[in-house]
Order: structure tokens, then C-alpha cells, then sequence
């Protein structure tokens, strides 16, 4: 075991009333497991952790636990807080190696739940039904399973291994994997209630990349993050990158981009450094990687030389906030000029809630770039809603869905982004926890 692990876990005061949990939120009970570490008791910290949330390996690696466990631990009032996230991920990785799923004997499964999408949301079903007893199937659209986890986030922050064993455990579970099924194409919900399934749950994620709506987005050198990200290996972005959007997806954009040959990276953002969205800690590892940094900067279009950017500054009134995307005037009321240059004589821009944004009058320059990538969010697919009936989605797009994961289709559940839009691994490990309880009642009540 590592030193730092077992001297990090001694600092833990045990204390009576533990903020970590309370700053979790699937409250993950970190110090109980800490006990069971240090008595020689790691499998039974392990189990305490994966029936907890099956994805605890995932979460000690990615969740922003900054402002989570170790960001309540008592002991960083005063100085460093226990240094928790490193702890769970030694007990969950022995746990992991150790885990002996057991899958219900033929004919013996209480029911047949059906789980579209295998990110985060479908994966934390699947492992509660399963030891549930229920038959379960998992479809995806992709080859294999992990949803962003596989085709979003980069390898150097969580290594994709590690997903090929929580796939090895739910198949030990007796889960099927049905990959390269995109469901609302090759096949629809409708089929799989006629094949038996008693319920269906969506966790089908938001994959379709938000547009700044201006000249020139559809150029061969200009890409979507959620796009690239999928697979890095096949873009040939050139020396010079820049990236529209400051968020934790830009990050990694910029960051994959470096480690994959580009030599000058830069992060545009609307606004001044306060109004970056990614996380502080994103933000400084990008900076070491050499990742730059430009503020108060609006693209107004995009041409084959790079991109045209304007000044912008804050206004006052947020009342004349327009556009959908962060750090672009894409209203069509003459911001964007003709393709041959733009203006900025509109000098209204965005900043998609967080505040308002003017352009400076005259202050657009060409950013020259090789490759422009557009990092401002994504929203919700309808290949499922609009493949059959029942399901009622918001203006958004997002799904309906109550608490429990009921959606307005009896017998079809949802959770994670679909529903919440873009949120964290751990959102959706909280929510799906909760839709698996209600999905299992349901299946017991309708076969009675
Ligand atoms: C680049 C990036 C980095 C991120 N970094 C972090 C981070 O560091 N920490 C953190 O906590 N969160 C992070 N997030 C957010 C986090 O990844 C998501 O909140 C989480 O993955 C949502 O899980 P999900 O199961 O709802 O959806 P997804 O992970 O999106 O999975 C949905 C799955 O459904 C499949 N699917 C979609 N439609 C269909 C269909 N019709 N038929 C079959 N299959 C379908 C998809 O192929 C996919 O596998 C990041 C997100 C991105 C984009
Ligand atoms: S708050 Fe910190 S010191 Fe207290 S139990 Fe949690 S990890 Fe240990």
C-alpha cells in the first residue's frame, strides 16, 4: 500500500458529525471505510463503497471533489483536508479486483428491464438491478460501454481500463451488452416492450453540440468538442487551436489537443477570468499543460484564416443579453456581417446567465488558427422521443421525468443528463441510485 495513502487515512479525525458525508452527494460514508482501511478491513471498505455507488473507482478520479467531500473535511478549515479522493480510489481499485459478481440462475430473474445508454446513469442501474435479480440488456449506440466516460473524457484523466472492468463485473452479473444499437434507429421502445422487457430506462445522455449559430461554423477546420473528444486520434488539427467556450469540456479540449501535437492552444472566453465555468483546479492544470488563456473576447465568425474576434466588455443591463451560446452574437440582427469580415456595431453579446456582455465597438481582429474548436455545451438528442410516443420532453429537449425517474410513458424511466441536462458523474449516480429502487417496485408490482 502506498505511505501517503495509510498516513493521509491516520490524519482522519473520525469525527462524530462528518462534514465529508454531508459534502457529498451520494454521501459517500468515506469515513467508516477509512476505519475498515486502517483495521484490516479494505474488502469490507470496498464493499461499503461499491454498494454505496458502484462507480466509487470512477468518482475517486473525476469528481470535483474540491467542492465535495474534501472541500467540507473539517480539517481544511484550518490546513489541508484528508486528502479522501486518493483513499477511496486505493480501496475501490483492490475492491474492483477482488469483486465476484454472481448472475441469477436461468429462469430465476424476478424481471426484464431493458437500459438505453451505458454512461454513467445506465451503468449504476444496471449494477442495482442486476443484484436485484432482474434480466438486464444494456443497448448503446457505441461500440463500447462508458458513454462520456469512454468518449468524453480524456484518457490522461481517467484511464479507460477501468471501464472494461466495471463492464467485465456487470457481465459476471449476468448484464448483456448490445453494443452498436442506436434505439429510435435500427430498433424502437415500442419493440422492446413487444420482446418482454417490463421496463425501460433512458440514460441517454446530451450529445448534441450547442452552436454559436455564426458564418462559417461548418468550414472543415472548425469542430465540435463533444465531436473531437470521441476520438482525437483522427483530427489533424494543426499547430494553432483555438477554443470557444471556457468550461470544464474546453479544458479538456485544450489539453488533448496539446498532448496530441498541437503546439499553441488558446481558450477564448467571453468574459473576464471570473466568468470561466470550468472548475479552478481544470482551469490551473490546463495553464500548466500551456494552455492560453484570452478574456472579454466574442467570435463573431469563423473564416478559412481562423477567427473573428470582438472585444466585449460588461454591461450593466442584462436585459439585452441575446443568443444561445456562450460568447456569441448569433441573434441575426446584423452582428455577423456577410462572410467577408463582421461588425460590431450591434455590440450586444451573451453570457448565457452568468452576466451580460457588450462587444466594443471596432475591436474585431482576425485570431489566426489552423483549427477552431466550439466548446460552449450540449443538449439532448431526439432520436428516442421522436421514434414513438408517450414521452414528453421540455423545451429543451430534456426528458420529463419526476424523482423516481418516471417519465410521462409508464414503464420508461430516465435519469442523468437526459434529464438534468449536462451535470456530473455523481448527479447521476444520486439520481440513478434512486430510479433503480423505483424501477425495481415497479417490475415486482407488475408481475405481482
Ligand atoms: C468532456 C467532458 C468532460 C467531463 N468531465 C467530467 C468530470 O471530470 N467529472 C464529472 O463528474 N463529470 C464530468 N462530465 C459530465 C459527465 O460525464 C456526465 O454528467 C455523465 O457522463 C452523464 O452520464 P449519463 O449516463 O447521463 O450520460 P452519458 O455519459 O452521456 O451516456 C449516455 C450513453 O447513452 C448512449 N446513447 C445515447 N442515445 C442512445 C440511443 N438512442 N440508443 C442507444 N444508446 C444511446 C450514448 O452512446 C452514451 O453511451 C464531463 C462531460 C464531458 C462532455
Ligand atoms: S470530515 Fe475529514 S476528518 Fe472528519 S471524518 Fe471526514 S475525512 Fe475524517
Amino acid at each position: 500500500m502506498n505511505k501517503h495513502i495509510v498516513d493521509d487515512a491516520r490524519r482522519c479525525l473520525q469525527c462524530k458529525n462528518p462534514l465529508c458525508i454531508q459534502g457529498c452527494p451520494v454521501e459517500t460514508p468515506i469515513k467508516d471505510a477509512i476505519h475498515l482501511l486502517l483495521s484490516d478491513g479494505i474488502q469490507q471498505a470496498g464493499r461499503l463503497l461499491f454498494d454505496n455507488n458502484p462507480l466509487s473507482i470512477v468518482c475517486s478520479l473525476i469528481c470535483p471533489q474540491e467542492n465535495q467531500c474534501e472541500g467540507h473535511c473539517i480539517l481544511g478549515k484550518k490546513g489541508v483536508p484528508v486528502h479522501i479522493s486518493a483513499i477511496e480510489q486505493y480501496i475501490s481499485d483492490y475492491y474492483l479486483s477482488l469483486y465476484k459478481p454472481t448472475a441469477p440462475a436461468q429462469g430465476q430473474e424476478q424481471g426484464k428491464a431493458a437500459i438505453i445508454g451505458s454512461g454513467p446513469a445506465g451503468i449504476t442501474i444496471a449494477f442495482y438491478l442486476a443484484q436485484k435479480g432482474h434480466r438486464v440488456t444494456i443497448y448503446d449506440g457505441n461500440e463500447r460501454i462508458g458513454g462520456i466516460l469512454r468518449y468524453g473524457i480524456p484518457e490522461f484523466r481517467l484511464p479507460k481500463g477501468i471501464l472494461d472492468r466495471l463492464g467485465h463485473a456487470l457481465a459476471g452479473l449476468g448484464v448483456k451488452i448490445r453494443p452498436n444499437t442506436t434505439i429510435g434507429a435500427s430498433l424502437n421502445l415500442d419493440e422492446l416492450f413487444r420482446d418482454g422487457f417490463d421496463a425501460v430506462f433512458m440514460g441517454t445522455g446530451v450529445w448534441r453540440p450547442k452552436k454559436l449559430g455564426i458564418q462559417g461554423e461548418s468550414l472543415g477546420h472548425v469542430h465540435f468538442a463533444i465531436e473531437y473528444l470521441r476520438n482525437p486520434d483522427v483530427y489533424n488539427l494543426g499547430g494553432r487551436v483555438l477554443v470557444v467556450g471556457a468550461g470544464n469540456v474546453a479544458m479538456d479540449v485544450a489539453r488533448t489537443a496539446l498532448r496530441h501535437g498541437s503546439s499553441e492552444v488558446c481558450v477564448a472566453c467571453y468574459g473576464e477570468e471570473s466568468a470561466v465555468t470550468a472548475q479552478p483546479v481544470e482551469m490551473e492544470y490546463a495553464k500548466i499543460d500551456g494552455v492560453r488563456f484570452i478574456f472579454n473576447k466574442a467570435a463573431l465568425a469563423f473564416t478559412e484564416e481562423g477567427a473573428l474576434l470582438a472585444d466585449t466588455r460588461a454591461v450593466a443591463d442584462g436585459t439585452r443579453a441575446v443568443a444561445d451560446g456562450v460568447g456569441a452574437v448569433a441573434d441575426g440582427t446584423g452582428a455577423v456581417a456577410d462572410g467577408t469580415g463582421a461588425t460590431a456595431d450591434d455590440t450586444r453579446a451573451t453570457a448565457d446567465g452568468v452576466g451580460a456582455f457588450e462587444l466594443v465597438p471596432g475591436s474585431q481582429q482576425l485570431y489566426p488558427a489552423d483549427s477552431i474548436i466550439v466548446a460552449i455545451g450540449q443538449g439532448p438528442r431526439a432520436v428516442i422521443v421522436s421514434s414513438t410516443k408517450g414521452i414528453e420532453v421540455g423545451a429543451s429537449g430534456l426528458v420529463v421525468a419526476d424523482d423516481s425517474g418516471r417519465t410521462t410513458r409508464q414503464g420508461v424511466f430516465a435519469s442523468g443528463d437526459v434529464v438534468t441536462g449536462a451535470r456530473t458523474v455523481v448527479e447521476a449516480v444520486r439520481r440513478s441510485r434512486q430510479v433503480a429502487g423505483a424501477m425495481d417496485a415497479y417490475i415486482r408490482a407488475l408481475r405481482g
